[in-house]
């Protein structure tokens, strides 16, 4: 089951996982709410996984990696500010007898709240010096300073995407709730990719992989050929790629370009931000590359249907198949906005790749099949 046919929905936009591959999901994302959180284990010498609880999302967890360091320790992301994840990322440090205050760096993958909502907190805590990449930074006042500058941003967008005046307050809620659990920290470090991190016996090259996020990053050793993904690579769900108001204008180029570039790696380890860790990572990349054009080739199909009528980014968002036995009608406001967004990157890479033509007229911007085609 696809784990938008979970009984929660996604709480805020920009912050997901998407749930749209259609194929089984595995146990640890679909009991939902309340599943155990998988175990704390030491994946190889001085590399821990800590995966830190996610409550009230499908997701169930998030995935934190600590690395010894000759100085300390390394975190590598730190799920979001709540009471519940700091005391779970306390009982890990002490079941290894590690204080907070050895923590002292701080990396994270990309700001999304379940990656970067603590960071804050822990710096306040450990003083552990945070880093991450500068597109990352770039984002963070729009997306979590001003709650109604966004809202009302993204309500116009939706408007100007064709989303049905009557659909409009349903599908922009949720925002909000996601920004109580983020607090903002600015790093003391920016990263642009080709950085190495020294970490004891491991050297983690930083490896700018956009798409999910604008400056998301995953790290590699290439030596122990273990990569650390984010949420660039998951092993049973396909990371969101939205366009938004908050994104940049052809987010899916950048990902399917990035994950050609991390498929090419010799990783035999990957450590994902969700989910187990695990092996193949070719394979892997090869499905969500496989994923994406399965969902081009849906939009050009539908749209070829009827040629040479334009349809709004929610008019081909509603015809699209979302999930194996619910239907648009059954999908949440919430889920309705993950869709259009996620549809919208995939139309906006047909229309920069000359497949799609764009229009504007009457206050809204459709799309039709390119007469060169
Ligand atoms: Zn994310
Ligand atoms: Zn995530």
């Amino acid at each position: 089951m696809s784990a938008w046919e979970s009984s929660v929905s996604y709480a805020a936009l920009p912050v997901s996982e998407s749930p749209t591959v259609l194929g089984k999901v595995p146990q640890a994302f679909s009991s939902g709410p309340g599943q155990a959180l998988p175990e704390r284990a030491e994946l190889m010498p001085g590399i821990w996984r800590l995966p830190l609880p996610l409550r009230d999302s499908p997701l169930g967890h998030v995935n934190t990696y600590l690395v010894r360091t000759d100085d300390g320790y390394l975190l590598v992301d730190c799920g979001w500010d709540t009471a519940d994840t700091l005391r779970a990322l306390e009982g890990h440090l002490r079941a290894l007898d590690i204080r907070l205050p050895d923590v002292r760096h701080l990396v994270i993958t990309h700001i999304h709240p379940d990656h970067y909502g603590l960071a804050g907190r822990l710096r306040e805590i450990s003083s552990a010096d945070l880093s991450f990449h500068r597109l990352e930074r770039l984002y963070i006042e729009s997306r979590y300073v001003d709650a109604d500058e966004l809202l009302s941003e993204m309500r116009e967008w939706l408007r100007l995407n064709g989303t049905p005046p009557d659909e409009l307050d349903r599908l922009n809620r949720g925002s909000v709730s996601m920004m109580e659990r983020v607090q903002i920290a600015f790093p003391d470090r920016t990263l642009d990719g080709g950085e190495e991190i020294t970490c004891g016996r491991y050297a983690f090259r930083v490896i700018w992989t956009p798409g999910h996020s604008a400056g998301h990053i995953c790290l590699y050793d290439a030596r122990n050929k273990v990569l650390l993904s984010g949420d660039h690579v998951l092993p049973h769900i396909t990371p969101s790629v939205g366009l938004h108001v908050r994104t940049t204008s052809n987010p899916l180029a950048d990902y399917l370009d990035s994950l050609q570039l991390i498929g090419r790696l010799e990783a035999e380890l990957v450590l994902p931000g969700h989910g187990e860790p695990f092996r193949g990572l070719p394979a892997r990349t090869d499905e969500l590359l496989a994923h994406h054009q399965r969902r081009l080739d849906e939009v050009i199909e539908l749209l070829s249907r009827r040629p040479g009528v334009a349809l709004s980014g929610y008019e081909i968002t509603a015809r699209m198949r979302w999930s194996r036995r619910r239907t648009w009608d059954d999908l949440s406001g919430f889920e309705r906005r993950m869709a259009v967004t996620e549809a919208l990157a995939h139309i906006e890479l047909l229309h920069a790749r000359g497949k799609l033509q764009k229009r504007y007229g009457d206050g809204e911007i459709t799309y039709l099949v390119s007469e060169l085609e």
